[in-house]
């Protein structure tokens, strides 16, 4: 199902859930260009594993590799600048007094939002595609489906033309974004998913578990083993 000669811009960090929204846009649009923001990462991981998913993703099917476009990489050093957070600084990962973990940069989703707008906005791209996760969302509140709405309605304003903001794993957990990879690309999309796209807070790429590379331990690769758990554990039982 392809939605006209519609373009997609898609929100692709090189995690997970990022990786399954660009193979859902693979599948519904004509035209689908990805975004990265370098915005000092203490750990760049996922942003080095991109280029070789997109090229897995084009090496699966060859409608994919003719509707896949270009990459962007934006780089956003003030975002780095104004944050004071553990994945940019040598600080502890740990829940915060304010109930979020030290791992949130303020704001960061609505920023990424607005420079995406701007660039999908050039690139002529109507729809904007991005892994936000409400279920479990971390206590991020710029992940929240209302937020999300409001961007769109301000960015359709702000840039006086319709702007689609698409959340496809808004309302399914880690268990359902592995089942959704399973359902668009079957085994081979599952594996990759597994295998090459990055999620640990520690960078750690040394460490294989069946749910993929990480320390095992922070809150990010605790996170995807529970949801790989869980999706095993609903495959066999239904
Ligand atoms: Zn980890």
């Amino acid at each position: 199902m392809t939605e006209g000669n519609d373009t997609a811009l898609v929100l692709f960090s090189g995690g997970q859930d990022s990786t399954v929204c660009l193979a859902w846009a693979l599948e519904r649009y004509a035209r689908v260009e990805t975004v990265g923001f370098d915005y000092g990462q203490r750990h760049a991981v996922e942003l080095e594993v991109r280029a070789g998913l997109r090229d897995s993703l084009s090496a699966m099917r060859p409608q994919w590799a003719a509707r896949l476009g270009e990459d962007h990489l934006v780089k956003l050093d003030a975002l780095a600048a104004i944050s004071e957070t553990a994945l940019t600084r040598e600080t502890a990962i740990e829940i915060a007094a304010d109930g979020l973990p030290t791992t949130f940069v303020p704001g960061r989703n609505l920023i990424f939002f607005c420079f995406a707008g701007a660039l999908a906005y050039r690139r002529g791209a109507r729809h904007i595609v991005a892994g936000m996760c409400e279920t479990d969302y971390s206590g991020y509140p710029d992940c929240r489906d209302d937020t999300v709405k409001a961007m769109q309605v301000a960015l359709s304003l702000g840039l006086d033309k319709r702007v689609t903001l698409h959340t496809p794993l808004m309302w399914i957990d880690k268990a359902g974004t592995f089942a959704m990879a399973e359902q668009i690309g079957g085994n081979a999309l599952l594996d990759l998913v597994v295998a090459d796209t990055h999620s640990c807070y520690l960078g750690d790429r040394t460490h294989r578990h069946d749910w993929g590379y990480g320390c095992g331990e922070c809150p990010a690769c605790n996170l995807r083993a529970q949801g790989y758990a869980k999706f095993i554990h609903l495959r066999k039982t239904t």
